[in-house]
């Protein structure tokens, strides 16, 4: 009933700040009334924050994560890729960039990514070709097989159908690459809960995760 009092363009406000995954109506509404009572140069930085985000936020070249564009590179690199402290013959392969992010929590994990974009999935239209991994099989895994005898590949995939259908593929395709022998496959222990949700696990449970991975 109170939401007909506000002006129609805090309604309006709220509305699209609902486009935000956890906002509720109630947040939405606080979020809109706190936004049009910022003081002017607040709202100024505020807003031009969002579109700085907007714009120059794309995704990494290598693993998919997110990366900051360069003007005039083609190539955009995440801070991961960059930093060369990383062991880069650990790759964790994952669906989504917010998945990384899960991952790092950790602070205990040092390897690369892989972020997949999505997990095959027949039923719903979604095939190897629609995700990452023919890039993965068949470009960057081969270029970090030049440098390194060999590597383990990490899963952390979200319980389920799509996990288990995108590892079979992984599995089958590597097993027919000459390569075969060098790349190991992990999959995080089976503690983590059946139906995980990678954006609510807490840093101990992927810790506890990671160091009792299995071979598959
Ligand atoms: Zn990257």
């Amino acid at each position: 009933m109170y939401q007909n009092q506000l002006p129609e363009s805090i309604v309006e406000l709220a509305q699209k700040l609902r486009l935000l995954p956890g906002v509720g109506r109630r947040s939405s509404e606080r979020l809109a009334l706190d936004i049009v009572q910022l003081v002017d140069e607040d709202f100024t930085q505020f807003y031009t924050a969002i579109n700085t985000a907007k714009q120059q936020i794309t995704f990494c070249s290598q693993c998919g994560f997110f990366a900051e564009r360069v003007a005039g590179q083609q190539e955009t690199l995440c801070p991961i890729c960059k930093d060369s402290h990383r062991n880069t013959k650990q790759i964790c392969i994952c669906e989504r960039p917010t998945d990384v992010i899960t991952m790092e929590k950790s602070n205990m994990y040092r390897g690369c990514y892989q972020v997949l974009d999505a997990l095959i999935s027949p039923l719903d239209n979604v095939f190897a070709e629609d995700t990452a991994l023919p890039h993965f099989l068949d470009i960057r895994l081969p270029a970090i097989l030049e440098k390194h005898q060999e590597v383990e590949l990490i899963l952390f995939f979200k319980a389920g159908f799509g996990s288990e259908a995108t590892t079979a593929f992984l599995k089958e395709s590597i097993r027919q690459k000459d390569w075969a022998d060098r790349v190991s496959i992990t999959r995080l222990a089976q503690g983590l809960p059946l139906s995980f949700n990678p954006d609510t696990l807490d840093a101990q449970t992927i810790i506890k995760a990671l160091e009792d991975r299995r071979e598959i």
